[in-house]
């Protein structure tokens, strides 16, 4: 069995400057490593306190021309090509810091951040990668013509055909994406427009920063740029570094192959958005903000890091999330191999309530021990009030197991509130006590 791939950051922070496409103004674009789980984030370092951006779909607010996402009245234009060199070389969680609102746009091509990656260096991390494996073809078509399909493929690969105005230079180019395969094949294909499509904006004044040196303009058959092809077929290549781009706004590394016919902005995002929707089904148990990154929850190692519980009496599977200090929801998955099934009761088997009970004290001292940071010492459970098993829990539930804290003194002695809920109907609950203990 091959191990898995591990999520990778940047080795250090690495820095370059240049002019913005669509404003013309100066922009300086620096690379920072960043911790696991944490994804690709833009951080605009020119406005007050430095809000950041995390490059994600749902963060997606144009399409036109090139990619922005933005949250709240924060924007960062442009985003397509630095983010599809970094996914492409295999970074996984880094800082894109910027003091203005859009990369410097370079040679129009990947080329300026392939180098500022490999100077920066690239490191693996201590956690997995998460890997979406595509299993059924997932297809998405727009009304502007463009059509993107993608297979199960063991691998991640693109093949796309681009075709311009009137089919002129229809070009095709297939490959797998590796980092290797992408610098050589990929990177240096530079961003091309035709000139009907810039005409307006030209005149609108709306590409301050656009020149022959930083994109190649079609008129009629007559290619222009200030030096010539880098490929034959470079049109085609620069679209599968666009389909990177827009893709890895998913959030998840892809296995699958993406056949790709007059990609654009639009379409490209909207596939994102439908591996999103995907992979959302392949996890029917939890709801997707049952996997937030970092703060957010913990998986069954930093649990068992916390609770000295161990099978059969570990009664929670994951924390989903916290709600401010307060609360916490845990995760529980019954299944029939559960030990106690054998003897409550053969026949039927249900859950014991005492088991529920165990399930909520668990999750609750794991909120107190994360708010009182004493993960040094033990809850022991000195009373339960109010306790009611209201449905029977079988094999194939999901129980939710919810915590709040309603009184703690001391550091010494907590209650809290709790219950457990499969389907949103509560199965049962009970006021729980506590008191900590050195180890
Ligand atoms: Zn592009």
């Amino acid at each position: 069995m091959s191990s898995p791939e591990l999520q990778q950051t940047l080795g250090k922070s690495a820095a370059l400057s240049g002019t913005s496409l669509h404003t013309g103004e100066k922009v300086t674009l620096k690379l920072h490593p960043a911790p696991v789980d944490h994804g690709l984030k833009f951080r605009r370092k020119d406005l007050q306190d430095e809000p950041t951006i995390s490059a994600l779909i749902d963060n997606l607010k144009m399409v036109e021309r090139a990619t922005t996402i933005g949250e709240g009245s924060v924007r960062v234009h442009t985003v397509e090509h630095v983010v599809s060199a970094l996914a492409a070389m295999g970074v996984d969680n880094a800082i894109v810091e910027m003091d203005a609102n859009e990369p410097p746009i370079g040679d129009g091509s990947a080329v300026p951040y392939v180098e500022l990656i490999k100077k920066a260096g690239v490191m693996p991390q201590e956690a997995p990668r998460r890997i979406f494996e595509v299993r059924e073809p997932i297809h998405v078509e727009t009304n502007s013509g463009s059509l993107l399909v993608v297979l199960p493929d063991e691998k991640f690969r693109i093949s796309c055909t681009q075709v311009g105005p009137n089919g002129r230079f229809a070009q095709f180019f297939s490959t797998e994406i590796t980092p290797a395969i992408y610098e050589r094949e990929i990177a240096a294909a530079r961003t091309f427009v035709f000139y009907e499509d810039v005409q307006p904006l030209m005149e609108k004044n709306l590409i301050k920063g656009g020149s022959l040196e930083n994109a190649i303009v079609v008129r009629g058959d007559a290619v222009l740029s200030k030096e010539p092809l880098r490929f034959p077929d470079e049109f085609v290549r620069h679209k599968i570094l666009d389909i990177i781009g827009d893709l890895a706004l998913f959030g998840q590394r892809i296995r699958g192959h993406v056949v790709a016919v007059k990609p654009g902005h639009g379409s490209n995002t909207e596939l994102a958005r439908a591996f999103q929707r995907e992979y959302a089904k392949t996890m029917p148990a939890l709801p997707r903000r049952a996997f937030p990154a970092g703060e957010g929850g913990l998986d069954i190692n930093q649990i068992m890091a916390i609770l000295p519980h161990r099978y059969p009496f570990l009664m929670v599977d994951r924390i989903v999330g916290f709600e401010g200090e307060k609360k916490i929801i845990g995760v529980k998955s019954v299944s029939i191999n559960e030990p106690f099934f054998a003897g409550h009761f053969p026949a039927h088997p249900v859950m014991p309530g005492v088991l529920q009970l165990e399930a909520m004290a668990q999750v609750a001292s794991i909120l107190m021990m994360k708010l009182t940071k004493s993960a040094s010492r033990l809850g022991y459970f000195i009373s339960a009030d109010s306790v009611k098993f209201r449905k029977p829990v079988m094999p194939g539930d999901t129980l939710f197991i919810h915590a709040e804290l309603t009184k703690a003194r001391s550091n010494r002695l907590a209650k809290a509130k709790c219950y457990c809920a499969v389907n949103e109907a509560v199965v049962s609950e009970g006021e729980l006590m506590f008191t900590f203990l050195d180890k």
